[in-house]
């Protein structure tokens, strides 16, 4: 199987070209030429399996140019999550929704389920062609902790990350200035996140750069969503929680039951009921997702995924005051004119040039339609969907979103129940529907949030985060995971606050050390 250019389908590569050079030429993004339709007797088989055969069984599927063996090795990383059996956890929130916590890696974010594998996965793809990688990411706060948790003392590889100075919460922020390893560098950039995108994509095409690397010895190339290596590992988690859907009964079973007989509009089932055979009365066929998103990476997971037969309804989108994505969705429009990035208190979501929309509207209207609209967006700050472009959006998914003071209250709500979510994942809330069976992805801990935890529950400021961190942990009996506590103690390493102007210069300097 091959990767296309979002903006031109003749433009082929296999996966270890796309995973080291991930924009392809004339600004598309690397996707799946097609993906593949896994059969009923796939997902039945897969329900004896652990996580990690199961996820390499979904990759096999594709058959990409990287070896079995070099992707079993890479989800070994999955091994030193909180749980090693299993990296992800699914728990029951009510009668019919379900919470899928992603959060259980080494940053406690959702940014390592896909940064663990892809950083070990480039790691064996360096050293079998032995050579250097400068891996570069800018981060809205999650994806710079974990690339660099990735990368860290891997001697073929070097990483640069870059995030919006006051962008990002403390703990976030300690969680890079803190990293120690000689082989990583970190640099506050004066502007928001979308000014730290901007410039990175502008050094992945910055040829006099790259060849300042290269004489250095450094390939570049990135680790941030544009890299389908990330949305790979990002569609696995659907399909598993499909199949752990199906094996608890909580999906029906599919007899008697063709795709013919669900209603498009609302997911449920015409035919006969949950099947002849069935012990279970399992009242739903389909699952809606419900994704906190920003840059549409973790999304447009859950849409690959439902196209490859998991056995998803709606796909939801929930945003934050920086609703561009609800309005595409709604609408069908997107529009950066008059707009100016929110700071919010779900920081890894303040973005508005969510750069993998690329990706969806490619798959769904075609390379040249898509570059056209991605042309408009540079040009004019704005394109629009026509009518039926908008109706086949909307057969597959919805919008909505929550400002703070809605984010705050949803935290409250589920405190009172004894559950902490993070201001990310309480951006779902708004669009939970009882009268579906709902999943809500859950992309970061708490813990990394306490100022806007202690602001939501107990409607005050927080004065001492350690403090207020270890007394919600109490009573909400929520460990403090190590790797938090010992941030408190830890020196600051790195403190270079940059103009956008002075990034390559800042890097040039460190690597010629
Ligand atoms: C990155 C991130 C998101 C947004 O995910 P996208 O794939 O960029 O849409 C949401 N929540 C948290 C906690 C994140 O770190």
């Amino acid at each position: 199987m091959k990767l296309v250019s979002t903006r031109d389908f003749s433009q082929k590569a296999d996966l270890s070209y796309a995973l080291l050079n991930p924009s392809a030429r004339g600004g598309g993004l690397f996707s799946p030429e097609r993906l593949p339709l896994l059969s009923e007797d796939f997902f039945k088989q897969c329900e004896d399996l652990s996580y990690k055969q199961i996820a390499l069984k979904i990759i096999e599927s594709f058959g990409f140019d990287v070896s079995s063996e070099i992707f079993e090795s890479a989800l070994r990383r999955y091994d030193k999550f909180e749980n090693s059996a299993c990296p992800v956890q699914i728990k029951k929130l009510s009668e019919n929704a379900y919470i899928l916590e992603l959060y259980h890696g080494p940053t406690l974010a959702f940014k390592d389920m896909a940064l663990q594998p892809f950083g070990a996965l480039l790691k064996s793809i360096a050293k079998a062609r032995n050579e250097k990688f400068l891996i570069m990411c800018a981060t809205s706060g999650d994806t710079g902790p974990a690339t660099l948790e990735a990368f860290a003392d891997d001697e073929n590889i070097k990483a640069v990350c870059l995030y919006p100075q006051g962008g990002t919460s403390e703990i976030q922020r300690q969680q890079m200035v803190k990293q120690s390893a000689a082989n990583l560098k970190i640099l506050g950039v004066r502007g928001n996140f979308d000014d730290t995108q901007r410039a990175l994509k502008s050094l992945l095409a910055d040829e006099d750069f790259k060849n300042e690397l290269a004489r250095a010895n450094l390939n570049l190339s990135a680790a941030n969503s544009v890299n389908f290596g990330r949305i790979l590992f990002q569609i696995i988690y659907y399909l598993y929680a499909s199949i752990y859907f199906s094996k608890h009964g909580v999906l029906s079973p599919e007899q008697n039951l063709k795709q013919s007989d669900q209603c498009q509009a609302c997911g449920k089932n015409f035919g006969g009921a949950a099947g002849a055979n069935s012990a279970q009365s399992a009242k739903f066929n389909t699952f809606d997702v419900i994704v906190p998103s920003g840059n549409f990476g973790n999304a447009l997971g859950a849409y690959f995924a439902k196209k490859m037969g998991a056995k998803i309804g709606k796909i939801k989108i929930a945003s934050n005051a920086n609703n561009i994505l609800t309005e595409l969705f709604t609408r069908g429009i997107y529009d950066l004119r008059n707009r100016e990035l929110i700071r919010t208190i779900s920081p890894a979501m303040d973005i508005l040039i969510s750069s993998n929309v690329e990706r969806l509207l490619s798959d769904m209207f075609g390379d040249a339609r898509t570059s056209e609209l991605m042309q408009s967006l540079a040009r004019d700050k704005f394109y629009k969907l026509d009518a039926s472009e908008l109706a086949k959006l909307r057969e597959v998914f919805e919008a909505d979103f929550c400002d703070d003071t809605q984010c705050a209250k949803f935290i409250k709500q589920e405190s009172s129940r004894g559950v902490l979510i993070d201001p990310h994942t309480a951006t779902c809330f708004k669009l939970l529907d009882e009268s579906r069976l709902n999943l809500v992805i859950s992309t970061a801990k708490w813990i990394k949030f306490t100022p806007s935890m202690i602001g939501a529950i107990k409607g005050r400021a927080c004065e001492d985060e350690r403090a207020d961190m270890i007394a919600l942990s109490k009573e909400f009996r929520s460990d403090i995971p190590p790797q938090i506590s010992r941030l408190f103690s830890a020196p600051q390493v790195h403190s270079s606050v940059v103009e956008q102007s002075e990034i390559k210069n800042a890097i040039m300097e460190w690597i010629k050390k």
